[in-house]
């Protein structure tokens, strides 16, 4: 009988809530809006010839080299992060080799290292969700080749500083460094400049977040042109579609529409923030577009809270499984009228002073 491969068989498979979104989504840390309107302009004018033609992915990773101020050959487009966490694991992880992430985070870094036939070593993150450096330096080995960090991490929203990455980078040089920038846009620093002072060094970024993309499947990974030719060649080269490719250039274009939703965003962020920190809410402060918030002690507590989110139609995300985050919820900051309305719904009388359960 035909059997998948064993590391594949022994992979939790990952099934976000995707189904029958209905509602502010303020769950999947999506732009809550739209795209550029130029982006939109681009798609509308686009013909029957240029979805009969295979997409040529080149021209456009020139354009955005350009904009990311590196080489050509440093960059290379991916159909979303995940597939630049995917190429990544296919590429360095033999079997048994060791994937250290921090934990918790994003779920497709154990996703990949485990059927790519890795093993996944988690480290906890601090008490407070900070970085545990000493720990993670601790955890390497001459078995680890790949640690995925993603700063801003998710579901967190905490950081990590150059200087950290690029010590672990110099203490694992037989490893590959994700530094995943999905969030950068929000955060506004990046390693992008010092990534050469380690060759093992990789930034990946999204347009799935502030430029909002998320359907069109677009993001970007930069690393040492040396060890990019080589990922190059295990990606497919029509890895990114013709719709995509078509719209990157209009979207990098139109810096002025990120900025203006970044800063709505930030703006939102802080308006969160400041009624949660009034009423007592326990959160963690985030760099990102999220804000992970305490709805209760349980994973009962987070599921009724979502719950009667979404029964407002509202959807936030449940957190309680990740490693620290029993009774949590993370929630998607947008544009200024869907905080507000988050904000008229988060019944924050509520929640103020639980900090045990969450009743309806
Ligand atoms: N990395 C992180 C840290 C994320 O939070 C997400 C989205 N949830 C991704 C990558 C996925 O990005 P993309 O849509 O580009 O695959």
């Amino acid at each position: 009988m035909l059997k998948a491969r064993e590391a594949v068989l022994s992979t939790p498979s990952y099934h976000p809530p995707l189904s029958g979104r209905v509602g502010l989504r303020l769950d999947f840390n999506e732009n809550t809006d739209s795209c550029s309107p130029r982006v939109l302009r681009r798609l509308q004018r686009l013909g029957s010839q240029d979805l009969a033609k295979y997409p040529e992915r080149e021209p456009v990773e020139e354009i955005t080299a350009a904009f990311l101020k590196v080489k050509r050959n440093e960059v290379l487009l991916t159909n979303g992060v995940d597939e630049a966490i995917h190429l990544l694991c296919q590429t360095y992880l033999d079997r048994g080799d060791e994937a250290i992430i921090v934990v918790p985070t994003y779920s497709m870094y154990a996703i990949y290292t485990k059927a790519a036939g890795g093993e996944v070593i988690r480290v906890r993150a601090a008490e407070d969700f900070s970085f545990p450096l000493t720990a993670v330096m601790k955890a390497v080995t001459s078995r680890t080749r790949l640690i995925a960090l993603a700063n801003p991490n998710n579901p967190t929203g905490s950081v990590v500083s150059n200087d950290e990455m690029l010590a672990l980078a110099h203490a694992a040089p037989q490893a590959a460094l994700l530094v995943d920038e999905a969030y950068f846009e929000f955060y506004g620093t990046t390693i992008l400049e010092r990534r050469r002072e380690a060759a093992n060094v990789f930034v990946a970024r999204t347009f799935s977040k502030a430029y909002g993309m998320a359907g069109l499947r677009l993001g970007v990974l930069i690393g040492d042109e040396e060890q990019m030719r080589v990922l190059r060649g295990v990606s497919s080269p029509y890895n990114v579609n013709a719709l995509a490719l078509a719209c990157l250039p209009e979207a990098l274009a139109d810096q002025s529409y990120v900025a203006e939703y970044v800063a709505e965003v930030l703006e939102g962020r802080q308006r969160l923030e400041h009624a949660l920190k009034e009423r007592g809410v326990q959160f963690w402060p985030s760099r990102g577009n999220f804000v992970l918030m305490r709805a209760g002690h349980s994973k009962t507590d987070a599921a009724l809270f979502s719950e009667q989110m979404r029964d407002e139609g509202i959807l936030v995300r449940d957190r309680s499984a990740d490693e620290g985050c029993e009774g949590c919820v993370r929630i998607t900051i947008g544009r200024r009228e869907h905080v507000t309305r988050l904000l008229q719904t988060l019944a924050l009388d509520q929640l103020a002073g639980t900090q045990g359960a969450w009743r309806r």
